[in-house]
């Protein structure tokens, strides 16, 4: 047994650590006194091992203040690692993590630095071979294919300059470049990126989900050879760690990932690239649930380097920082190619069903199908559903299946000749007969890619297809093998769900058919018309970069609705501003913020009782001085997941963080368990 260090002692260092362990409290530092021996080396960033409970654990100093004294604190049992494994910046880049997006500061650094750094004792790592997938090996492989860059349009010296003057200066600048698709936002990245490597410094780009953007690591694999380190999120830990530790190095200049590549560790930082910034992925779906495209602009404002967020379709908060100069606005109004957008026509679904259509094609897809592979191009079905039916409904009574753990429809996929939940993975057989009254008259409603693609082989029985979704890419390197496959002329034809939306660029796409657009209309929330917007405008985006003749067709049932009709005239601006005065009328976001906590618990009854004491606690305490108000309680969207049930409830305001310290986290009520969602996106 160490001995206990009894009362303060003005000689004794006292340091704030993280532990590596599971943490659930917002506030989760433990003080420990530093023995003199280590005095010199436990700086905030160091990794120490400590002793926590019973165990002695690895974890961070996060904080070294002195008055910060408890007189039970144990001593710090040794110091690892020189020099410290984050940085200072790192750690306040941490900090403002953890109070932004009310997470345990534990958390934020468990997902700053990956697993098999953290874990590492000293001299304990044996070298691992790094497993080689073809995201990363697309960096060596195309050494060969050396590109020089092109001379810059007017439009793009323009929208560079902010940047450039940036990097020259050292100094923070957030650009929004607002550029629609085959504008050229790429090459703006690529431009800026050569000058940061002339200036000896290091670049940071952000992309969605490597395997949906192979195009893009290609070209500044083409551009830098040898210099890229791709951040996937396939790699094992040991080959996260590895590429963690050469990066740090330096070995590496330019770091293009997803998700947590934010925190690469490049000790030289010259400039930060967010592509695709309305990506739905930057979104963590698990604590700490940040948003990269906020985490990359502080994260800019700390280094002294610019940021570039770019995208055709921003979101409404992004382009709202734009617009009252919280950012700078770059755009690109124009196609490099000088190639008009194509036009889109709009099939109103409704006409269709009239006619006696019920096929998910309507005729005038057929048709335009038809002349596009008589002329030898390829085509895109975009379809944002997967399987067979995505209901399966008794005509009798009208029962649909649900999942037994879940309140959603099972959806029936004739190749693997089951029904799945795809939020819980549950599998059953198709019903012969209704469970609740006993009719065999099943009917399968709702047109998933799955059920598309056998209309498809049955109407067009020599077209070549090829699809492309969560189903026929489980394994590794699927996507690219589908990508190059079509991109190699071996499918006339792809049906893809909103994996094909972005990053695409091919020259024989003449046609993309939009099956559904309103897929996502209908959805409870907010922001249903925005992600709408944004799908429908990338996916048309897909086609017209090699022909003057592309077309696109659009299906719907809803050629009214303002999403659809921007989206229809490629009009952003349009559909922005519109969709800005709603917001401000309702007062949703950007003109204030949203947290949710949601409650989950076996039993519904447990849940919603829990949830309406929570709002009736939180009704009383927070301040309606600064404009907050409490939503709910309501069920989840979903309500049931999992076997758990789920209320939730949200605060709305512009300053939600003054309500953080009275949310509910962790246990409560009959062992359920809160969770905290700051800027929510469903
Ligand atoms: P975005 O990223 O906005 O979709 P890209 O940077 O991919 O646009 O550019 C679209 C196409 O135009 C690409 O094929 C790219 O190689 C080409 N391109 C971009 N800038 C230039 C330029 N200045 N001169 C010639 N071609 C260009
Ligand atoms: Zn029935
Ligand atoms: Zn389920």
């Amino acid at each position: 047994m160490r001995e206990r260090q009894k009362g303060t002692n003005s000689n004794v260092r006292f340091v704030q650590v993280v532990p590596d362990v599971r943490s659930v409290l917002p506030s989760d530092t433990f003080s420990y006194t530093v023995p003199a021996e280590y005095v010199e080396r436990a700086v905030i960033g160091a990794r120490v091992e400590v002793p926590f409970g019973a165990r002695n654990v690895t974890g961070v100093i996060v904080g070294t203040n002195d008055d910060v004294t408890r007189s039970d604190a144990k001593p710090v049992i040794s110091v690892f690692d020189e020099p410290p494994l984050l940085e200072p910046y790192r750690v306040e880049l941490a900090r403002f993590i953890a109070m932004r997006y009310c997470a345990p500061l534990g958390e934020v650094v468990k997902a700053m630095v990956p697993r098999g750094v953290r874990a590492a004792r000293p001299g304990g790592r044996k070298r691992q071979p790094r497993t080689v997938s073809r995201a990363v090996d697309a960096t060596r492989a195309t050494t060969d294919d050396r590109e020089l860059p092109p001379r810059l349009t007017p439009a793009q010296s323009v929208a560079v300059q902010p940047l450039l003057a940036a990097i020259a200066d050292h100094a923070y600048r957030g650009v929004l470049l607002h550029g629609v698709t085959g504008s050229g936002k790429t090459e703006v990245y690529l431009t800026a990126i050569a000058a940061v490597l002339e200036a000896r410094r290091q670049a940071i780009v952000m992309v969605p989900e490597i395997a949906l953007t192979p195009q893009t690591i290609h070209r500044f694999a083409a551009r830098f050879p040898g210099r890229i380190a791709v951040m996937h999120s396939a790699l094992t830990d040991s080959a996260r760690a590895l590429a963690w530790r050469r990066i740090r190095n330096g070995d590496l200049d330019i770091v293009i990932g997803s998700r947590s590549a934010i925190f690469a560790p490049l000790p030289r930082l010259g400039l930060i690239v967010v592509d695709e910034e309305d990506a739905h992925a930057y979104k963590q779906d698990r604590v700490p649930r940040y948003q990269v495209v906020d985490v990359a602009l502080e994260l800019g404002r700390l280094c002294q380097v610019p940021v570039v967020l770019g995208s055709a379709t921003p979101r409404i908060e992004t382009f709202f920082a734009a617009h009252t100069g919280r950012l700078e606005l770059a755009t690109l109004p124009e196609r490099v190619s000088g190639r008009a957008l194509p036009p889109i026509e709009v099939v109103d679904l409704r006409e269709e069903l009239r006619a006696g259509n019920f096929t998910p094609l309507s005729q005038t897809l057929d048709a335009a199908l038809r002349e596009c592979h008589a002329a030898g191009g390829q085509s895109i079905l975009f379809l944002n559903r997967r399987g067979t039916a995505t209901v399966i409904m008794c005509r009798s009574c009208g029962e649909t299946l649900q999942c037994d753990a879940c309140s959603v429809s099972m959806v029936y996929h004739a190749a693997r000749r089951r029904c799945d939940c795809h939020y819980c993975g549950a599998t059953r057989a198709l019903p012969e007969k209704c469970p609740a009254c006993g009719s065999k008259a099943i009917r399968q409603l709702g047109t998933g890619t799955e059920r598309l693609e056998s209309e498809m082989r049955e109407r067009f029985p020599t077209l070549r297809l090829l699809r492309m979704d969560r189903d026929t890419t489980a394994s590794r390197d699927a996507h690219f093998t589908i990508y190059d496959a079509f991109r190699n002329g071996e499918a006339d034809c792809l049906i893809g769900t909103q994996m094909v939306a972005k990053g695409w660029d091919l020259g024989n796409v003449r046609l993309v058919g939009i099956v559904n657009a309103d897929t996502a209309l209908h959805f409870p929330d907010y922001r249903s018309g925005e992600v709408t917007f944004s799908l429908l405008t990338q996916v048309a985006g897909r086609t017209g970069r090699g022909y003057e003749l592309a077309r696109v067709v659009l299906q719907t049932y809803s050629p009214g609705h303002y999403s659809v009709r921007h989206a229809i005239t490629h009009d952003y601006l349009g559909f922005a501003h519109e969709e800005i005065r709603l917001r401000k009328a309702l007062g949703f976001p950007p003109y204030s913020r949203l947290v949710t906590c949601t409650f989950s618990h076996k039993d519904d009854a447990v849940c919603e009782a829990e949830a309406r004491e929570l709002v009736r606690k939180l009704s009383d305490t927070l301040d309606i001085g600064v404009g907050l108000v409490v939503l709910g309680p309501t069920p989840a969207l979903l309500h049931r997941l999992r076997g758990d049930y789920r209320w939730q409830f949200t605060v709305r305001g512009i300053h939600i963080e003054t309500a953080f310290p009275h949310l509910p986290s962790g246990r409560g009520r009959g062992g359920g368990s809160w969770s905290i969602d700051v800027d929510p996106t469903p």
